[in-house]
């Protein structure tokens, strides 16, 4: 039996328990708060200056190949692969940090698919075709119109897609476009590949950020790790998900599905210190 005392005793430590756990979590908001704004900040202080150095390189080899030799203009094309590759380094980062701040702006609008399986196709069917892979676009034909960000669907679709073509080096990488039934219409948009695969271990770590399939430091792929967990959250902005299949040495598939109809009110609630 305790008594009064003891009682009284066990409920002072719990409530200083309440106030430690409060106050933690308090200081954990802010300091993702510091690193969220941090972040965006650097990015934007970072992306000023490169965009000079990628112009002026580019201008540079542009205009002047007659006077430059050929180690010069090899040094100019290698200044802008990297300086690319760091600028697409900087906008995920960008994009993460706003993702995490509940500050990514989306904007709903009526699109075709047609238009943006299209966009995609051409953007593509170069890249495919230089790696004597084919690229095929799958759907029933039937006009679809959907309501969601098309800069974001298209982000994810394009990072889907580059992911399959990279990871591929003989066979095909197929989109295909589903109406899928139910209360709410959604419509699906799969990726398949028929490239090196995921192990299943391996499944779940690929969607967290800066996790490669292949973690060893002498990776065969380049690359940052951050696409998918980007993808990830941006289906979720889009009230959807992505799914993945795959099977090492046969092939994966990624398969993003969202409502025919999204709307701006389903995007989630931001933090409750980036209101
Ligand atoms: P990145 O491609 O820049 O490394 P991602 O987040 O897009 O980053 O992908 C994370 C990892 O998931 C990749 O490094 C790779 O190991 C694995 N992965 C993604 N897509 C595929 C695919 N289509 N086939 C095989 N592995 C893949």
């Amino acid at each position: 039996q305790q008594t009064n005392e003891e009682l009284a005793e066990r409920s002072t430590l719990l409530e200083e328990r309440n106030v430690e756990i409060q106050r933690k979590s308090e200081d954990l908001e802010l300091s993702t708060r510091y690193k969220s704004e941090f972040l965006a900040n650097m990015s934007h202080e970072l992306r000023t200056p490169l965009n000079s150095i990628l112009l002026l390189s580019r201008l540079l080899s542009e205009n002047n190949e007659e006077n430059m030799s050929g180690e010069q203009i090899e040094f100019a094309k290698v200044i802008q692969s990297s300086g690319t590759g760091l600028l697409g380094l900087i906008d995920e980062i960008l994009d993460l940090s706003k993702i995490e701040a509940g500050k990514m702006d989306l904007e709903f609008i009526e699109i075709s698919v047609k238009d943006i399986t299209d966009g995609l196709k051409n953007l593509f069917s170069e890249i495919t075709k230089e790696k004597g892979i084919a690229f095929k676009i799958v759907d029933d034909n039937a006009p679809l119109v959907i309501k969601t960000d098309k800069m974001r669907l298209e982000q994810i679709l394009k990072n889907l897609i580059s992911n399959a073509i990279k990871f591929t080096s003989e066979g095909s990488v197929t989109l295909e476009v589903k109406k899928s039934g139910g209360e709410e219409k959604m419509v699906s948009f799969a990726v398949r590949d028929t490239g090196i695969g995921i192990p299943l271990d391996k499944q779940p770590l690929v969607f967290e950020a800066f996790q490669q399939a292949d973690g060893s430091t002498k990776r065969k792929y380049g690359g940052t790790g951050l696409g998918l967990s980007i993808s990830r959250e941006l289906a979720k902005l889009l009230r959807g998900e992505i799914t993945l299949k795959s099977k090492e040495n046969e092939g994966s598939e990624f398969t993003v599905t969202i409502p025919v109809i999204g709307s701006e009110l389903a995007v989630a609630e931001p933090a409750p210190w980036a209101k």
